[in-house]
């Protein structure tokens, strides 16, 4: 499986990203981390990053694409991986699609977290709290100032990413102001309505939409996933459901077959399957 995490700072990636290694088995890539290491470590990198980093910049292309192509290669990095903070512009973006092409690796998904800017002010001046509070220096990037920097950063040159993926179909939004369990719960979700993810719970099957636009809003409340939780839900025995079931069936596996994902192909096809099934039982009886 491999992933990369889109949001803001403070918008959660890190913590979805750690609950999604322990999960699935697959490595963290997150080159703020690999740069405050080599920034720790006095490595020539980390010299040249640390200014900019310290001033909420960013680190030029060149050198976190060359982290990146490092570390996919690492043997860790075989069974799949989560970007976390890169690509962050455009053409950390292409460089990633030319690299993966090269490597003979697919990208899965892009799932950005969406979040209200607002909030991400406090976010981010509970966890420089809760830092302290451990006895731990607080990142020297993580002040409110340094914040407002990084965020409008994010807007320009971060932002049109969405757009980028979403060309590509490549793009889910997950609504990242929900609790950090139910962000964790819908990420996994998606994870299995794509096949992306080892089908444990694949009856349960929420196929969620990629977005063409960019502006998904909320949540993955796509059309496929609501026409397979109506279709799902309901087997009352009205002949509108039959339509429901019909049309479930019809866009979900329009999606998945645009996607080319089998699995989620499967996975929807039996989300629809139930109510057309009580369906056609009725329909004997009659
Ligand atoms: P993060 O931990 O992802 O918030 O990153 C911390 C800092 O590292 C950023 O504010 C940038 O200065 C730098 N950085 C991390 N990833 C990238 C990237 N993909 N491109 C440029 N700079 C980066």
């Amino acid at each position: 499986m491999r992933l990369i995490l889109l949001g803001p700072p403070g918008s959660g990636k890190g913590t979805q990203a750690q609950r999604l290694v322990q999960k699935y088995g697959i490595v963290q890539l997150s080159t703020g981390e690999m740069l405050r290491a080599a920034v720790a470590a006095g490595t020539p990198i980390g010299l040249q990053a640390k200014d900019i980093m310290a001033a909420g910049g960013l680190v030029p292309d060149e050198i976190v694409i060359g982290i990146i192509s490092d570390r996919i290669d690492q043997p860790d990095a075989k069974k799949g991986f989560i970007l976390d903070g890169f690509p962050r512009t455009v053409p950390q973006a292409e460089a990633l699609d030319e690299l993966l092409k090269k490597k003979r690796l697919k990208l899965d998904a892009v799932i950005e977290l969406r979040v209200n800017e607002s909030a991400l002010l406090e976010r981010v001046e509970k966890r420089a709290a809760e830092t302290r509070a451990r006895g731990e220096e607080v990142r020297a990037d993580d002040t409110p100032e340094v914040l407002t920097k990084r965020l409008a950063s994010y807007r320009a040159q971060t932002e049109p990413l969405i757009h980028y993926y979403s060309e590509r179909r490549k793009l889910l939004t997950v609504d990242g102001m929900m609790t950090i369990e139910h962000v964790t719960s819908e990420i996994n979700r998606i994870l299995q309505a794509l096949g992306a993810a080892e089908p444990k719970a694949a009856r349960r099957a929420s196929p969620a939409k990629r977005s063409a636009s960019g502006t998904a809003g909320k949540g993955t409340r796509a059309p496929a996933k609501k026409a397979a939780a109506k279709a799902r839900g309901a087997a009352k025995g009205t002949r509108k459901v039959a339509t429901s079931a019909r049309k479930a069936r019809k866009t979900v596996s329009k999606a998945a077959k645009a996607r080319g994902v089998g699995k989620a192909k499967k996975t929807a096809r039996q989300a629809a399957k139930r109510p057309a099934k009580k369906l056609t039982k009725k329909r004997a009886k009659r």
